[in-house]
């Protein structure tokens, strides 16, 4: 999808009730929240370009790099990337192989790479299929390189590989596993951020400690304030109350009687926002 315009993206930082005031004093705040608004910012540019349910989504970047959201497991995204000009492929955490098959068969496209952020199965889990059906190079972080099933190229914190002419930039985000990294493709305002960075969340910290977390995540506040953020999982179910009309926490805690239909539900949780 195309980037959207500064201004765009200011109004929907300030979404969130109550952080307006912190957005507008701090900087680094704005930029983390900037970093937050994304399931917004990732759902609209989707409608926008195609109008159809983000399930099939396609988003063509301003370089010839094209993304294609591919939904697998119960919550995870992979992503295939597609160089328009050299018809290169590659995925992104294929945590199986089926969906991603699907995908490239639909449109006829072979596999050439597999970027993994981090070693879990569920970013890792189609590797060892898809580079047997289509010979792929497997990438990932040196740190895993004797986790990351198939690996092939192993990079390290600071590094620049190429993917069909694209400049991607390997950050290391260590905290939710100790080789977790994160590729950036600056020249289409594109980072991959697997299980770093959620919609209004990080990654548990399975091997790192809070203060490795955070600093990974001051390392991406430092991107530009318009990047396109590709996360590992999708959340935004749980975190946007207008969707979880039913929720008993929320009921409770805005007093919406237990037999109250969701419409009414929705209209008391509407007007508390609309009194923040
Ligand atoms: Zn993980
Ligand atoms: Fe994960």
């Amino acid at each position: 999808m195309a980037a959207l315009p500064p201004t765009e993206g200011r109004r929907m930082v300030c979404v969130w009730p109550g952080l307006r005031q912190i957005c507008l004093r701090k900087n680094l705040m704005y930029g983390f929240m900037q970093l937050f608004s994304f399931p917004f910012k990732t759902l609209r540019g989707v409608s926008r370009s195609l109008g159809v349910s983000h399930l099939c989504s396609i988003s063509k970047l301003s370089s010839s790099l094209q993304i294609e959201l591919v939904p697998c497991l119960k919550d995870n995204y992979a992503y295939l990337l597609h160089d328009l000009d050299t018809g290169t492929v590659g995925v992104v955490d294929p945590s199986e192989s089926l969906p991603i098959v699907d995908a490239l068969g639909r449109n006829n496209r072979n596999l050439n790479y597999i970027l993994n952020t981090h070693h879990h199965n569920d970013h890792t889990g189609g590797n060892v299929d898809l580079k047997a059906r289509y010979g792929a190079k497997v990438i990932g972080s040196n740190i895993d390189r004797d986790r990351i099933p198939g690996i092939d190229i192993s990079l390290n914190d600071g590094d620049t590989w190429m993917f069909a002419g694209h400049e991607v930039h390997v950050i290391a985000t260590p905290g939710h596993t100790k080789g977790h990294i994160c590729f950036y493709f600056p020249a289409s305002g594109a980072i991959f951020t697997g299980d770093t960075l959620f919609s209004l969340s990080c990654g548990k910290l399975f091997e790192g400690t809070p203060e490795q977390m955070h600093l990974s995540l001051e390392k991406l506040l430092l991107l530009p304030e318009n990047t396109n953020i590709y996360c590992g999982h999708e959340y935004t179910l749980l975190c946007n109350p207008f969707l979880r009309t039913s929720s008993r926490e929320i009921r409770r805690a805005l007093n919406i009687p237990a037999d109250a239909s969701d419409a009414e539900a929705l209209g008391v949780i509407r007007q508390a926002k609309d009194n923040f």
